[in-house]
């Protein structure tokens, strides 16, 4: 890995959530969570709905704070220092968000939509900005006469490009994509992804790419984190984690990819029952709930992290 843009170190965060009758209960989003991403690295993230990953994502940038732990963006600890330096830092982390259709606002048009960051960091008089708005929009795709239109007047493919040429307009050196193509047709997802993957080739930029489907990492992530109940429970290099899965919820994910080949035999390791409730965390191992392989130790002692070689982390008593 290169030297790291992003350090993750021990993060936990606890949300209060009413649950009726005047009572309150701690919902675990995040618990121990260490993570790096390195200077032009791509990492996947990965997870069911409700596992904590867009949380992640959210305090990886700084619009969370965690209830305790660090996250480093360079060397600067975005937990401790203030308001106004965070807000300068805001320039260089951005975010792309899962639902273009709720997250540009369909009052402005798309100069105003796009040349925002410009303008809230100060970056560029108003010719420049014009300008570096109309390159922004040729950089994913859109032509600049989309500059005096409105977001409804677009499709879901082309609002989400509008949406990543205005992450891209403070020219960051790091992104969280949170979902970016979950929200898409499967024909416009590939579009997307390859336009993320030119983009970050071109620019040199570090992702922290978020997804419920270990498929839409595949060929975009250099090393893909699998995350279950608020915790990682297995890192590896990309092509290791498809190659050589180590945690059953890995294996998991992995047979509920569809095969383009009918002939081909696959796995079917069906993931038993929901993903539980995170103000209920199950005892010892969290997913032991769930997992085909527990035994004797799985429901009382929460297995530790094993490294395997090769950057390869995973959280399972079946590898200690
Ligand atoms: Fe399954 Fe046990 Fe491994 Fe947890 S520790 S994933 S329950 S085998």
């Amino acid at each position: 890995m290169t030297e790291p843009i992003l350090q993750i170190e021990n993060l936990h965060k606890t949300f209060s959530v009413k649950t009726g009758f005047g009572k309150t209960a701690h919902a675990v989003a995040v618990d121990g969570v260490d993570l790096t991403v390195g200077k032009g690295e791509v990492v996947g993230l990965v997870g069911e709905s409700g596992c904590g990953k867009s949380t992640l994502g959210r305090l990886a940038l700084g619009l969370l704070s965690p209830t305790s732990g660090r996250v480093l963006f360079g060397s600067q600890d975005i937990t401790s220092i203030g308001k106004k330096a965070l807000r300068s830092l805001r320039k260089d982390m951005q975010i792309i968000f899962q639902d273009p259709f709720a997250s540009l606002n369909p009052r402005m048009r798309v100069r105003d939509i796009v040349t925002e960051p410009l303008v809230i960091h100060k970056l560029a008089g108003q010719r420049d900005q014009e300008q570096h708005a109309a390159s922004l929009l040729e950089k994913v795709g859109l032509n600049a006469d989309a500059l005096a239109r409105y977001p409804h007047e677009f499709s879901g493919g082309q609002r989400q490009r509008i949406g990543i040429a205005r992450a891209l307009a403070s020219r960051p050196s790091f992104i969280v994509a949170d979902e970016p193509v979950s929200a898409l047709d499967v024909s416009v997802q590939a579009q997307i992804i390859n336009l993320l993957g030119d983009l970050q080739q071109e620019m040199g930029l570090s992702f922290l790419f978020i997804a419920h489907d270990l498929n839409v990492v595949r060929y975009f992530s250099d090393r893909v984190a699998v995350m279950y109940l608020g915790r990682i429970v297995e890192l590896a290099p990309a092509d290791e984690i498809y190659s050589r899965p180590s945690h059953p919820y890995t294996e998991a994910l992995l047979a509920d990819i569809p095969v383009a080949d009918p002939t081909m035999k696959k796995k079917h390791i069906l993931l038993k029952g929901d993903i539980p409730s995170p103000t209920q965390i199950p005892q010892g191992c969290r997913f032991h709930t769930r997992c085909i392989h527990r035994f004797e130790p799985c429901d009382k002692v929460a297995p530790k992290i094993t490294d395997l070689g090769n950057g390869h982390f995973v959280e399972c008593h079946l590898r200690g």
